[in-house]
């Protein structure tokens, strides 16, 4: 993203009154950009079922919210990822400080359900950015009379997407030397204390293998492993492997290997930090220790499903991300012709892009549809016997 770009609007949340409002200003043909700072679609996400959202009578909110994404795609307002911490609205150009500053002309807060108001709901909280898109696109076509500036530019540069801009940071980190910050940090002692009383129940070696290439997420991946494997050095070991990223090959990467040093098939694109550290721990407790129980009808279901690949895209900050990872990651454990990989999305833009992802927990079965929300193990044997 060029840095100096002056946007119409920006809208900070990607909640229904966010994405509403971008929609507005997109339609309004308002040079606009969304920066939500965890997952679209905001609190919404986090209901299965939605009764009461006009002309929709009974859906998952994750696909509500995924049917305004697709309006909003078709106006082209990207959507960032960003947590604005300040603003300055003083001047005619408002700044807003994330983890870099953006310029816009106007700013339309929708970073929650927050005013007190007779109803706060999916309706009310659409309806509030309708409106504050349309003042924004007001105030704004004021603004540039004002300063002579071309209501609508010939030809304006479209703002580069989120994906784009992703990119854009990471090149930039791979200029950076790598300060060795993350040196003995990566988890707190209490974290430490719980991982320790876990694996003590592991029965058998797993070797973490490590796929880099020389970025700066590759020494960070590698550093979270040899971290993670120390907490166990009689069962963990770190392997490390320098790779080349391709289409189907993302990196970094980390891969587990069995007790016989054969691909698991479990496999993490990225960092498992944040709440995916409950998978990547999961994952390992799953492979070489008891394990967590499974009924052993499922267990058999598992193991005569074909060979097929699963991928779940995740936020790190997803709360119901890990389920659908681990439950995955079972399978693949289970079954040696199955293959599960998490990808962080925040960290592979151009794959979220090309899967037109918005929402997370995105699963996909062999780089097919994509399910989004929240799936049990059961749910997800269901999604692959549908595949076989
Ligand atoms: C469990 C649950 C079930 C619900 N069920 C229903 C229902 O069935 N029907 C109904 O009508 N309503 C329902 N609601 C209420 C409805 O979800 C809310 O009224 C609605 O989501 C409010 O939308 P919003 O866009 O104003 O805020 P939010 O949905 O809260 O979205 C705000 C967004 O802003 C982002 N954000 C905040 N600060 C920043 C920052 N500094 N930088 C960048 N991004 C930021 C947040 O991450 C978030 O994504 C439910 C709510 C919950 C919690």
């Amino acid at each position: 993203m060029n840095p100096k770009h002056i946007y119409d609007t920006i809208i900070i949340g990607a909640g229904p009154a966010g994405l509403t409002a971008g929609i507005y200003a997109g339609r309004a043909a308002l040079d606009t950009m969304i920066i939500e700072r965890d997952q679209v679609g905001g609190q919404v996400t986090t209901t299965s079922t939605v009764w009461n959202y006009p002309a929709v009578a009974d859906i998952d909110g994750s696909k509500l919210v995924n049917l305004m994404q697709k309006q909003i795609d078709e106006f082209r307002v990207p959507i960032v990822q960003d947590d604005i911490q300040s603003m300055d609205l003083n001047q005619e150009v408002k700044v807003l400080y994330g983890q870099q500053d953006y310029f816009a002309r106007s700013v339309i807060f929708a970073a929650g359900d927050l005013l007190a108001k007779p109803l706060r709901q999916i309706v009310t909280a659409a309806a509030d950015g309708a409106l504050a898109a349309t003042s924004a696109e007001n105030y704004v076509i004021e603004q540039k009379r004002q300063l002579g500036v071309p209501i609508k530019a010939a030809k304006k540069q479209r703002p580069v997407s989120s994906i784009t801009q992703q990119t854009t940071l990471d090149s930039e980190e791979e200029k950076t030397p790598l300060a060795p910050a993350h040196a003995g940090t990566w988890f707190p002692d209490e974290i430490k204390a719980q991982l320790k009383a876990l694996f003590v129940r592991l029965n058998q070696a797993v070797t973490l293998l490590v796929l880099t290439d020389d970025s700066a997420k590759s020494r960070q991946l590698l550093s979270f492993t040899k971290e993670l494997s120390a907490l166990d050095p009689a069962h963990l070991s770190v392997q490390q492997e320098t790779s080349t990223a391709t289409a189907d090959k993302r990196l970094p990467a980390l891969i587990l290997l069995d007790n016989k040093k054969q691909d698991s098939g479990i496999r993490f694109s990225g960092i498992p930090t944040g709440h995916e550290l409950n998978s990547i721990v999961l994952a390992i407790y799953n492979l070489a220790g008891p394990g967590q129980s499974i009924d052993t009808k499922l267990v058999d279901q598992i193991k005569a499903l074909p060979a097929m690949h699963l991928q779940i895209g995740v936020s790190l900050t997803c709360h119901f991300c890990p389920d659908v990872v681990a439950a995955s990651q079972r399978i693949a454990a289970l079954n040696p012709k199955i293959t599960a990989e998490m990808i962080d999305l925040q960290l592979f833009p151009d794959f979220r892009k090309s899967k037109k992802i918005m929402s997370v927990p995105a699963f996909m079965i062999n780089e097919g549809d994509v399910t989004f929300g929240s799936q049990t193990l059961n749910q997800i044997i269901d999604l692959c016997q549908q595949q076989a």
